[in-house]
């Protein structure tokens, strides 16, 4: 019997509370709803701050992959040039061809650049340096193989 009566005196407590807050929530939704433009032109400036960022660095992810698969296909064919040389007892100014190094490729497919699909050109001789090159060689990042070419 007490724990009822205690109980309604709460709901009735609650119930005068929701009243007074129903009373403060009316005068707030009487107010013009959605979104001023000033806000709308904000959120539009924040997506072109973001956008603006991002996309550079997609291009330059890009441009990245592309050299670091250019400079893994360039020592696989570097690799080849010296396995031709050692299996065939070739000396450092013997020459060497595309022909001679598919045979020690995989699938005997000379690879090419993935930024064009453009041919390698190979150095002339079994110890040329460098043994390989790029047609792009000087896009950025650049497509050489190891420190071989340096001066
Ligand atoms: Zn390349």
């Amino acid at each position: 019997m007490e724990k009822s009566g205690a109980g309604n005196e709460g709901k009735a407590g609650m119930a005068g509370g929701q009243a007074k807050g129903h009373v403060a929530m009316k005068i707030k939704t009487n107010q013009n709803a959605g979104f001023t433009l000033v806000e709308i032109m904000i959120v539009v400036a924040i997506i072109g701050m973001l956008a603006a960022i991002a996309i550079p660095n997609m291009i330059k992810a890009r441009n990245t992959a592309q050299a670091n698969a250019c400079i893994a296909n360039m020592r696989q064919i570097d690799n080849a040039i010296q396995q031709y040389a050692l299996e065939n007892n070739k000396r450092d100014a013997d020459p060497v061809t595309a022909d001679n190094v598919r045979e020690y490729i995989k699938d005997k497919i000379m690879p090419v650049c993935p930024a064009g699909n453009v041919d390698y050109v190979l150095g002339g001789t079994v110890a040329s340096v460098p043994s390989v090159t790029c047609p792009n060689e000087n896009s950025t990042p650049p497509h050489r193989l190891g420190r071989r070419t340096n001066p």
